[in-house]
């Protein structure tokens, strides 16, 4: 069993000089109204399996799921179509390229996403969701994220969603990209709109701690005995958080940290350590690579001294 009262004791230096690595990034304002936050918050919640948590620094902070939501959305496809169809339209391989890049789209044959983390592998894999229409999916995901969160208060942030659908031409461009190469089919706006919504979902570090030892767990929720998710596709959500969940700083990540992770553009990482424990971070200033500047220095910092790398 962790020592969460260990873990306790140790968090409120770790926060406050992990948090001043914020100047050193910056947050996201290609989609405006993520840029109205405090560039310096930093909070975490780590959660264990018998439902003990440890709270520190800006855990009240709300914000939006946005990448971290691909993770969930590749499971919700796993189980509504498998994996032969998931893979037929989208690879199972890291870009090195930026999460909105659309190079090899054109230039590796056969013009599928590399993966369902970047930009282009979630839109077709939003695409797959299944549902009658926009609403339906877009309903069906955030009854999913309510059900995983043990969280039915979880709602959309409208105020970013119509940011993101406003300001979107790069995933617009994308998304028109993917349909001419076969990718998606049906009307690519609404695809877009569902990619959108679940982008916007907005959440606590608690909301995603939990969301985290779901995966933990693999799929099982610890305290209903329930499996929730099939054991194999919580497998491959976090295979793909390894090798590509912290951007084109996975394999960085990998080495300092050593935990399966999906960081998104708000500021938000979503960790775990295998079995145990549940882990929800947010610090909106990002460095260089999108990744949380004071968050991942954070987890490092734990890790190294919790002796959390799977490695
Ligand atoms: N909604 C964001 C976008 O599509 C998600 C990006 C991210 O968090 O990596 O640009």
């Amino acid at each position: 069993m962790d020592d969460l009262e260990s873990i306790k004791a140790y968090l409120p230096e770790a926060v406050r000089a992990c948090r001043t690595h914020s100047e050193q990034g910056e947050v996201a304002a290609y989609i405006p109204e993520l840029s109205k936050v405090p560039s310096d918050a930093l909070g975490i919640c780590i959660l264990d399996r018998y439902d003990q948590y440890v709270l520190e620094g800006d855990v009240e902070l709300p914000f939006t799921l946005q990448s971290i939501s691909k993770v969930f959305t590749l499971i919700l496809a796993l189980m509504d179509h498998g994996e032969d169809a998931v893979f037929s339209k989208v690879g199972k391989e890291p870009t090195g390229d930026d999460f909105n890049s659309m190079l090899k789209l054109e230039l590796v044959e056969p013009g599928i996403p590399f993966n369902p983390m970047i930009n282009a592998g979630a839109i077709a894999i939003s695409s797959l969701i299944a549902g009658s229409s926009p609403q339906e999916k877009s309903e069906r995901v955030l009854t999913f994220f309510r059900q995983i969160t043990r969280n039915h208060t979880i709602d959309i942030n409208h105020d970013v969603y119509r940011s993101e659908a406003a300001s979107a031409h790069r995933n617009r461009s994308l998304s028109y990209f993917l349909k001419d190469n076969g990718v998606l089919t049906g009307d690519v706006e609404e695809v877009l709109d569902v990619y959108f919504r679940h982008c916007s979902i907005q959440v606590t570090c608690m909301d995603v701690a939990r969301m985290a030892l779901l995966l933990a767990c693999d799929g099982t929720d610890p305290a209903t005995g329930q499996q929730l998710i099939p054991r194999r596709y919580v497998q491959i959500a976090k295979t793909f958080m390894i090798t590509c969940g912290m951007y084109n700083a996975s394999g960085e990540f990998a080495i300092g940290v050593g935990l399966p992770a999906k960081s998104g553009v708000s500021g938000g990482i979503l960790t775990l350590v295998p079995g145990r424990l549940g882990i929800g971070v947010v610090g909106p200033a990002l460095n260089n690579k999108g990744n949380s500047v004071a968050g991942v220095q954070l987890l490092e910092t734990l890790s190294t001294r919790f002796e959390w790398s799977m490695f």
